[in-house]
């Protein structure tokens, strides 16, 4: 098994046998985002992916699910994806999840026919980073992306049958934005539905862009309370169902479960913790790097 630089995968994926296919993210710029800053975007070579997948066959006897890394592993081609998953598939027949990242762009970039070829052969999720609905926040963050895209890259992926999960970060519109941030997020995520979301508080990423833009006072970094805020929000507001992954180590109430179900208590953990959180009356929420 190969694997080059840092690895990343969704906290969701943490019992996942990891493939790596891309080294880095096509885009690598967000400003808050410093997990492949040191990585120049390449494919590996397929050769050398598919002997890492017969490598791992002799090291596990059983496999349940395996995370495509590094970054957006989407855009590569679909006859190269194809090809991956198909020797997946064969190797692992006991597997029941192929997932990966992707960008809303990448989804675009494909046609709905080929995104079905991929879910038929066996890749059933996709990981997203849709981080704001705020176009100003998007903008500011260098997302690169924008409304249409989004909501085009999600409707292909629907129409394919590959479920997508979307990851946001509160307090990314910083004290300023706050509730513009929320809000934009909330209406979007109504229009586009992913199958899964998974909101984050905002952990300033040591050398980042972001991070010297509020050491240089650019960027005012939302309060606890304003957090909280946004995640109350966000939970009065969804109007459909979905698996909330709210527990992510750096959340103010780190909580998960089917939306709409769980709304109630959901609420009644926000209002425990707006009462009772010991950091919630500080100027900002003590975070842990990723
Ligand atoms: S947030 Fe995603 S798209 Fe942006 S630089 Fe990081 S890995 Fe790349």
């Amino acid at each position: 098994m190969h694997y080059e630089g840092k690895i990343y995968r969704p906290w969701i994926e943490s019992e996942s046998l990891l493939i790596q296919t891309t080294i880095g993210c096509t885009h690598n710029t967000c400003t808050f985002c410093d997990m492949f800053r040191e990585k120049k975007f390449r494919k590996r070579k397929l050769e050398d992916v598919l002997a890492d997948i017969e490598e791992a066959r002799t090291l596990y006897p059983y496999v349940g699910s395996i995370f495509l890394t590094d970054g957006n592993v989407m855009v590569l081609k679909t006859d190269y994806l194809l090809k991956v998953i198909q020797k997946i598939k064969e190797t692992f027949p006991e597997l029941t999840k192929i997932s990966l990242y992707s960008s809303y762009n990448d989804l675009n970039r494909k046609s709905v026919e080929e995104l079905k070829i991929l879910k038929e052969a066996g890749l059933t999720m996709a990981y997203i980073g849709l981080e704001s609905g705020d176009q100003h926040t998007l903008d500011f963050v260098e997302k690169g992306l924008d409304h249409d895209e989004i909501i085009n890259g999600a409707r292909k992926a629907k129409e394919a049958g590959i479920r997508t999960l979307a990851s946001f970060i509160f307090g990314l519109g910083g004290k300023a934005r706050s509730q513009e941030h929320i809000k934009a997020t909330t209406d979007l995520l109504n229009i586009i539905q992913p199958e899964e979301i998974a909101p984050m508080a905002l952990a300033l990423q040591p050398g980042t862009t972001l991070e010297q833009q509020a050491k240089d006072g650019e960027f005012i970094q939302a309060s606890p309370l304003q957090i909280l805020e946004e995640e109350k929000y966000l939970i009065e507001n969804m109007t459909f169902d979905t698996m909330y992954w709210g527990d992510h180590g750096n959340n103010i109430t780190p909580m998960k479960g089917m939306f709409m179900e769980s709304k109630d208590r959901f609420l009644t953990y926000l209002e425990h913790a707006r009462n009772n959180h010991p950091e919630i009356h500080q100027e900002t929420l003590r975070t842990f790097a990723w």
